[in-house]
């Protein structure tokens, strides 16, 4: 038999569904298992830092980078990893767009620690004492990763070969990415070009079964979806919802719509999408109810139309801020505001 290929899998700044979405692939992981062994997984197992450094250059196959950026620890496995894999990829919204840890990049390090650390109910904290890299104690100096003031993608820190998107990506699209590797480790089929995300190249639109309005699309109002009961047949934004579908790569099976929820962008943007959260919020402008005769509405009108979206950012940009051509909110100015 065939020498087995290695495979290592890591968690960054993520909530561990992608890990647990792994596991969920049922009988496929004896497929994994007949051609790989597993040598670096800290949730998996015990594995410890040392235990990777000690592995030799490209000695890994295939790595699974998921979650963002947030710390220098995420950045040196995420670099470690990359220096010891062939195949680097991007596992995870988390890790191909900053996903919803990459929300934070409204803010900074400075006020995520005041408020954590400070201001929250729970705390109970009067000396202000803030987490440092390094402090002394009797036995030793302590270090902690350096948490940094921007959520940065895997792609900012390294280089990498193919993305699989999801929070967390569905089994389809695991058993997918387990097949293409199998084929290539064992009948040296090719591998998808470098840079592919390993999804449909359609919109979620496409692949929803629900019937939309084909001319004159027009919303009155802007519901939540615990707001109305709505009809399990009929596009949901037709009916008010705010579904990311039009802007968001298919290859979930549109699960959410199915269970008569909106889409909110976990596949990320399509190949033709710049900014998924800008070319949703054009979409949905173009759909608020103001027709020719009426184009003498008023900027308080449209205003108001649009504060019906109670969440805008967590709404357009749920899974892409660090994406998207905005990347993060200005902190500089920021800072010179507070003096
Ligand atoms: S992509 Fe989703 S499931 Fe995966 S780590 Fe991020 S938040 Fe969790
Ligand atoms: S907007 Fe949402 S509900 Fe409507 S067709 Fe697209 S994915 Fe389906
Ligand atoms: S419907 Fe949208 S939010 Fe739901 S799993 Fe698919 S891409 Fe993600």
């Amino acid at each position: 038999m065939a020498e087995k290929i290695k495979i290592a899998q890591y968690w960054g700044a993520g909530c561990g569904g992608c890990d647990v979405a792994l596991l969920d692939i049922d009988a496929k992981i004896l497929d994994v298992h007949a051609i790989a062994n597993v040598v670096f997984w800290p949730i998996g197992f015990d594995g410890k830092v040392k235990d990777l450094e000690a592995l030799p250059d490209k000695s890994i196959t295939v790595s699974f980078y998921n979650g963002a950026i947030r710390n220098s620890e995420n950045e040196h496995i995420a670099k470690l990893m990359r220096r010891k894999s062939v195949i680097m990829i991007a596992f995870g919204s988390c890790a191909c767009y900053g996903g919803t840890p990459g929300l934070a990049n409204v803010t900074n390090r400075a006020e995520v620690f005041e408020t954590v650390y400070k201001n929250t109910q729970s705390t109970d904290n009067p000396n202000s004492v803030m987490p440092q890299t390094h402090t002394k104690v009797k036995e030793g100096e302590l270090e902690l990763p350096e948490f940094y003031d921007t959520v940065k993608m895997l792609e900012d820190v390294v280089d990498v070969d193919y993305y699989m998107p999801g929070c967390p990506p569905t089994v389809n699209l695991i058993a997918m990415a387990v097949d293409a590797v199998a084929q290539h480790v064992t009948k040296g089929a090719p591998l998808p070009p470098k840079g592919a995300v390993i999804a449909s190249d359609k919109t979620l639109c496409d692949e929803c079964k629900r019937e939309r309005v084909e001319k004159n699309r027009r919303i009155d109002k802007i519901y939540q979806a615990y707001e109305i009961k709505p009809d399990p047949k009929k596009c949901l934004l037709d009916q008010g919802i705010i579904c990311i579908g039009p802007a968001t790569r298919a290859g979930c099976g549109a699960m959410c719509p199915n269970a008569n929820m909106p889409c909110r962008g976990c596949m990320g943007p399509t190949r033709a999408v710049t900014d998924q959260g800008a070319s949703m919020l054009s979409a949905v402008t173009s759909l608020l109810n103001i027709t020719d005769s009426e184009s003498k509405i008023s900027e308080e009108q449209i205003m108001e139309m649009m504060m019906q979206v109670k969440d805008p950012l967590g709404t357009f940009y749920a899974f892409c801020l660090p994406k998207s051509p905005l990347k993060r909110a200005v902190t500089e100015k920021k800072k010179k505001w507070k003096g």
